[in-house]
């Protein structure tokens, strides 16, 4: 068995899924896994989807196997290349240098098995196993409900065979008939009493056109598909355990040669704080209240992506949740911690200033400049250190001044003291503010002495905040964010959309130390006691716009706590 993820600091996990594999490899079962992970294209991808792609692409990988992605295209829609391309973006981005090589280039498609789904419900009808029903959908399900049977049930197979080519060949209008299988109606599993497996719809479908007016139901596409497609193990999530029974009959009922996959049932992600289902995360969309699918408040994969979390961070959320057979909700901040936890290791530490107030130190000459050494990483020695501009007028953040502080208010305050980080000790002598009211402007002494090496270097001062010179900082966009929604289950009861946090989007004017000039869209920032930034997508060659990925500690806890 191979390492995955070599970049990642996660181990591989352990769960019932992998133990099973695990026995079929020693047994000799396989000669090699394929599995699959078998997106709907009606939307992008989000954290859940995450779940069973890391899941999915991951026992692949351990096992030395092959993971398809198969676009579910069962239902015929015309447009979806958008979605198509947005998926296969994700989960390359999400794999990427850890099972790669298991991924080809093009998706594979349900569609593409239309031919050979068709053939086998033929098969089907021969063996005397599904029948050509005419009862309308309301009156099937009925029927199924108190498990009654269709007069068309005993039909004979050469009339069904008959009728069923000529739903093929479009003699008959949306709804005017199914083909069902022929289980059982009175069976206890709802899924068995005879099921719809075909339907007639005169729709145009984005890859067949208009060769098909019947479409396969879902469980028989999918079934097959993982057959024709040779899948050893089907891993879906707990919805489809009650499919399972339907899944065996389709296989057995056709007598197909082995080996046949294996359905597997899992958990799925839910979090707090957030909805997970394509069906509303479209209406955030459609409704103009996110920016769009990769607004870096949304839980889908290009939203998280665009605010700044790391594919490995986010592999290392998916390991660390684990997979198991039990339903549950999941803490928004485990997905923070695997967040922190990578970033305070790697993140390069900046100084910005994101509400800048201005300071001038009066007994620093006007015009000196000096270059102090601020240290890259304290995590890593190896990051060294760089060099950052010293002036007579800076910026400090406006958060860290307050003219009537409480007790215990360790930074700057009229009179006080405070050390400015990889700097000097600077006392707050006057406060200047405007015909407001409202201070514009600090007027401070430095000790001079107080720098690393000065004689008065390791004098203790309570606090140390951040800073940068005014005339060397540059401007930068920064995009706070907070939650999407104020409630730990935003789609438990009424409309999910009414619990929209109105606070979740901030932007503010920063000033930053020069070095991020050069700031690369692949490196995350820690900006010093603010939290971890990442380049945005908007950003253009005269506009650096950063995005808070995340602030430094669970701020959230803390302010619902
Ligand atoms: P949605 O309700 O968001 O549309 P879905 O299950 O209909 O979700 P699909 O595109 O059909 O979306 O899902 C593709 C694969 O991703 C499926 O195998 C499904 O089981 C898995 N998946 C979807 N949501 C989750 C989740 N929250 N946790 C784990 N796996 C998930
Ligand atoms: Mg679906």
């Amino acid at each position: 068995m191979t390492t995955p993820n070599q970049t990642d600091s996660t181990p591989v996990p352990s769960d019932f899924i992998r133990d099973i594999v695990a026995g079929e490899m020693k047994a000799g079962k396989h000669a090699q896994i394929r599995t699959r992970f078998p997106p709907e294209p009606n939307g992008y991808l989000h954290i859940g989807h995450a779940k069973s792609i890391c899941l999915n692409f991951g026992i692949a990988h351990e096992f030395g196997g092959i993971c398809n992605i198969r676009m579910d295209d069962t239902n015929p829609t015309k447009e979806e290349t958008e979605y198509v391309d947005s998926i296969m973006a994700d989960v390359r981005w999400l794999i990427d240098g850890w099972a790669d090589k298991n991924l080809g280039g093009a998706p594979l498609y349900t569609s593409d098995y239309f031919d050979k789904h068709y053939e086998f419900a033929v098969e089907l009808v021969r063996k005397g196993k599904a029948y050509v029903d005419e009862m309308p959908a309301e009156q099937t399900d009925e029927y199924r409900r108190i498990g009654k049977e269709s007069p068309s049930r005993s039909r004979p197979v050469e009339e069904n065979l008959k009728l069923f080519a000529r739903m093929k060949a479009g003699e008959f209008p949306n709804g005017a008939k199914t083909l069902r299988a022929k289980i059982d109606m009175q069976a206890a599993n709802v899924w068995l009493r005879d099921p719809v497996l075909y339907r007639i719809r005169h729709a145009e479908h984005h890859h067949t056109g208009n060769k098909w007016c019947i479409y396969p139901m879902y469980d028989w596409a999918h079934t097959l598909s993982d057959y024709l497609e040779g899948i050893t193990h089907s891993l879906c999530t707990l919805e489809f355990e009650v499919h399972r029974p339907l899944y065996e009959w389709i296989l057995n009922s056709l007598e197909l040669k082995p080996p046949l996959p294996r359905q597997i049932e899992f958990a799925r992600l839910n979090l707090t704080y957030s909805v997970m289902s394509k069906r509303k995360l479209i209406q955030l969309v459609e409704d103009g209240l996110v920016t769009g699918w990769d607004d870096p408040r949304m839980l889908t994969i290009s939203g998280l992506r665009r605010r700044g979390v790391t594919a490995s961070a986010l592999r290392a959320f998916a390991y660390n949740i684990g997979i198991t057979k039990y339903p549950s909700l999941n803490e928004m901040a485990l997905l923070e911690h695997a967040v922190r936890e990578e970033f305070n290791r790697t993140a390069p530490r900046r100084l910005a200033v994101l509400r800048p107030l201005k300071v001038v130190i009066t007994n620093y000459p006007e015009g000196r400049v000096e270059e102090l050494d601020a240290v890259n990483n304290p995590e890593d020695q190896a990051a060294g250190s760089r060099k950052i501009p010293f002036s007579r007028e800076l910026f400090i953040d406006a958060a860290d001044f307050m003219e009537v502080p409480p007790p215990k208010y360790f930074r700057l305050k009229p009179g006080g003291e405070v050390r400015l980080k990889y700097a000097y000790v600077i006392k707050c002598d006057e406060v200047v503010k405007d015909a407001g009211g409202n201070v514009i402007e600090l007027r401070c002494t430095a000790d001079l002495e107080s720098k690393s090496g000065g004689a008065t270097s390791s004098r203790k001062i309570k606090g140390t905040i951040h800073w940068v010179s005014a005339s060397h900082a540059i401007d930068a966009e920064v995009r706070l964010y907070d939650r999407l929604f104020t409630v730990p289950e935003p789609d438990a009861d009424g409309d999910f959309k009414s619990f929209l946090n109105p606070n979740s989007l901030e932007i503010l004017n920063a000033k930053c130390e020069p070095s991020l000039a050069d700031a690369a869209a692949d490196v995350r920032y820690q900006f010093e006691r603010l939290g971890y930034f990442a380049f945005d997508l908007d950003s253009k060659p005269k506009k650096l716009v950063f995005n808070r990925t995340i602030t430094l500690k669970d701020t959230w806890a803390k302010k619902s706590g």
